[in-house]
Formats: C-alpha cells, sequence, structure tokens
C-alpha cells in the first residue's frame, strides 16, 4: 500500500456565530494592553481537513485546528512530498522523516499540528486497510465506555452558567469545567468575581460530582499564588492553565504550592515538550490534543510516559482522535467532552464538519468495536455553510 495523494482543505465557517458574551474567559491576551475585546483572539472559526488517499483506494482523514491556513500551506509545501509514494504502515518512519525534515523552523506549534494532521489521516488509513478501529491497533479496550466531563460554563451572569450546569447534571454528567471571566487586570474585584462563580457552580453540582476550573492562560504567577488557596475550599478537580504554556517553572511552583492539582498541555508539542512538564512535576493532568501534540504516533508515546510518571492523561477537547488514545491506555481515565452547540468560540465546529463524532449519553461516550479507523466521515449537511479554500 502507497500513499497516492495529499489534500488538505480549510473550511472556513460562514454561517451565523454567537457572539462572547460578558467576561466570557480569561485568556492569555488579557496581560496585555488592547483597545479590542482580548476574545478575538481566542476564538477560531476555521479548520483544516486533510485526506490521504492510497493506490488500493482507502482514504484516510486527519485535522488541525491550529491556525488553518498556515497548516494547510506546510503541508502542502513541506510535507506532502515527504510522504507521497510511501508506505502508510511506516509511520514513525514517516513521523521523524516530517519531524526531522522541518526541525529548524518547525518542533512546535502550527508545524507540530500539520504532522499531527497527516499522521492522524495515516492511522486512519491503517484501521481502514485491516479493518478495525485505531483503538484496536494501540492496545484495543481499556475500558467499558469513556466517562467524560462537560466542558463548556463559560463565565456569563451566574444565573445563566447555574441553569446550564444544571441542565448537563440532568442530563447525567458527573463532572464539570467552567471557565473563570477575570484575571490580573481585573484586580480584587475580579478575584471575588471568580470565587463567586466556583461557588455559584458548586451551588448546583454539590460535591459529589466533579468541579474543574479552567484559566486558559489569562493569569500570571503572582495572580494564581494569591487566589489559589481560596479556592482550595471548593475541592476542585484541577486548575487548568493557570499561566502561559512557556512558564514551566511557574506550572511547577504552583503545583507544589497547594493541594489543587494544576493541569495542562493543550499548548504543548512532542514527546520532549511532555517529558519536560513532567520531570518538573510541572502538572499532575497531562491535556496534550492528538491533533496539536504529534498526531496518534507521538500522544501513543506520551500515554506510555504518563504511566510510567502515574499521571493521568486526560486531552483537550474530546474529539474522535483523542478518544481512542484515551480507550485504549489506562493511564486516561476520562476524557472532556465538549457538546454541540451553535457555533460560538469555534471548539464546536468539528460537529460541523465530520459525521461520526460521539454523542455523550448519560455522561459517557462510546465507541463503536466494528467501525474502522477513527470512525469519521466527512458531513455534507453543513457545507453551504464553509468557504473551502483548496
Ligand atoms: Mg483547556
Amino acid at each position: 500500500m502507497k500513499i497516492k495523494s495529499v489534500r488538505a482543505r480549510v473550511f472556513e465557517w460562514k454561517g451565523k456565530t454567537v457572539p462572547p458574551q460578558g467576561n466570557f474567559c480569561s485568556n492569555a491576551m488579557d496581560l496585555v494592553y488592547s483597545k479590542t475585546e482580548s476574545m478575538s483572539t481566542f476564538r477560531f472559526h476555521s479548520w483544516t481537513v486533510v485526506e490521504i488517499e492510497t493506490d488500493d483506494g482507502i482514504i484516510g482523514l486527519g485535522n488541525v485546528a491550529l491556525a488553518p491556513a498556515i497548516a494547510k500551506a506546510i503541508i502542502d509545501q513541506y510535507l506532502t512530498p515527504l510522504v507521497l509514494g510511501q508506505d502508510p504502515w511506516d509511520y514513525e518512519y514517516l513521523w521523524q522523516r516530517m519531524y526531522r525534515a522541518t526541525h529548524a523552523w518547525g518542533r512546535k506549534g502550527v508545524t507540530m499540528a500539520a504532522i499531527s494532521a497527516i499522521d492522524l489521516a495515516i492511522w486512519d488509513i491503517l484501521g481502514k486497510s485491516v479493518n478495525k478501529p485505531v483503538f484496536k491497533l494501540l492496545g484495543g479496550r481499556t475500558k467499558e465506555k469513556i466517562p467524560c466531563y462537560y466542558s463548556k460554563l463559560y463565565r456569563t451572569n451566574l444565573d445563566e452558567m447555574q441553569a446550564e450546569a444544571q441542565k448537563y447534571k440532568d442530563q447525567g454528567f458527573t463532572a464539570f469545567k467552567m471557565r473563570f471571566g477575570y484575571g490580573p487586570a481585573h484586580l480584587q474585584k475580579g478575584v471575588a468575581e471568580n470565587l463567586k462563580s466556583v461557588e455559584a457552580i458548586r451551588e448546583v453540582i454539590g460535591y459529589d460530582n466533579d468541579l474543574m476550573l479552567e484559566c486558559y492562560m489569562g493569569w500570571n504567577l503572582e495572580y494564581a499564588k494569591r487566589i489559589l488557596p481560596k479556592l482550595e475550599k471548593y475541592e476542585p478537580r484541577w486548575l487548568e492553565e493557570p499561566v502561559i504554556a512557556d512558564d514551566i517553572d511557574g506550572y511547577a511552583e504552583l503545583n507544589q504550592l497547594t493541594s489543587i492539582p494544576i493541569s495542562g498541555g493543550e499548548h504543548e508539542f512532542s514527546l520532549y515538550g511532555f517529558k519536560q512538564l513532567l520531570d518538573k512535576k510541572a502538572v499532575s493532568v497531562v491535556q496534550y490534543d492528538t491533533n496539536r501534540v504529534g498526531g496518534i504516533t507521538a500522544a501513543h508515546k506520551i500515554n506510555a510516559l504518563c504511566e510510567a510518571f502515574s499521571v493521568p492523561v486526560i486531552p483537550h477537547a474530546g474529539q474522535m482522535h483523542n478518544y481512542h488514545l484515551t480507550m485504549s491506555t489506562i493511564a486516561s481515565p476520562m476524557s472532556e467532552y465538549f457538546p454541540m452547540f451553535d457555533v460560538e468560540v469555534g471548539n464546536e465546529l468539528f460537529y460541523y464538519i465530520f459525521d461520526g463524532e460521539p454523542v455523550a449519553e448519560n455522561g459517557f461516550v462510546q465507541l463503536d468495536d466494528n467501525k474502522p479507523g477513527l470512525g469519521l466521515t466527512m458531513k455534507t449537511e453543513f457545507l453551504d455553510q464553509f468557504n473551502i479554500i483548496e
């Protein structure tokens, strides 16, 4: 079997979107003075889809959501020539080819995300070629079904947030992640607002359910040190990305400082990036996303590393590619779950592009033992609402 063609297309959403309300979510731009609202850097309304076809007619699907147009350019100009004519079963060799050929300017960020998309499509081909779901090639089923946590609860008004938590608690979710709306720029008043929002959600979900807290890199070390002791009494399962991804010593310091586990990794890349996080005990929960970290080839290795360090892997975003890795390792106890909503942040867009993304039932997602590959196909229902760039 040989790779015959690689096609990367950018899907740009032109349909209706819901504008973020209020102090929606703290984020890395909050610490930089700006006249426009900082959420604009946090939203992304396009996605790159990669289709790789083999000489025996199998089509593998991969995707990348980080800087989609740049990822497409990297795939078209640099990565495609490296994999054309090659046997997809030589996936480790192909991964090393892509990684090393781009090493001078790649390594992390959008280049690794572009490599991830190709790698995902290759694994989809491998599964389809032997008529097995991808998780069966990675270790198989380690759990009856995958527990997942509800992930939305952006900071709007507290009544709305409580109603949202109640609705999904009623649907059977037992774990919930909420976003903080305030950071250092909002001074002590913002600290009080952040604490109020945690209290409001705890009021609805009680202490029999898990609560995760998301900062999306919108704090700094000093602010995190100030607020963390006040959050302990709410018993969060973890506090996510309190500082920017490059401040690894900051993560390590916070992780030793309080009883609250610090999590991160959705903006970290490759086996080496995670080795560094684990060596420094910087995170107590690893949250790579397979479509950024280096694809399934890299994520599978990181799972083994996390198992050895006894640090749980709970990938970013749910999404099919992550579920296969979660299903196939005991290092991964659960998954994130983005519900399907009207297009808002952009987190929901994959539901509009692909068919086959599992829908949570009673707080669990299930993978089909008989669906080969990743189990996704292209959705036609919303095609007319995208600009598609070839
Ligand atoms: Mg996150």
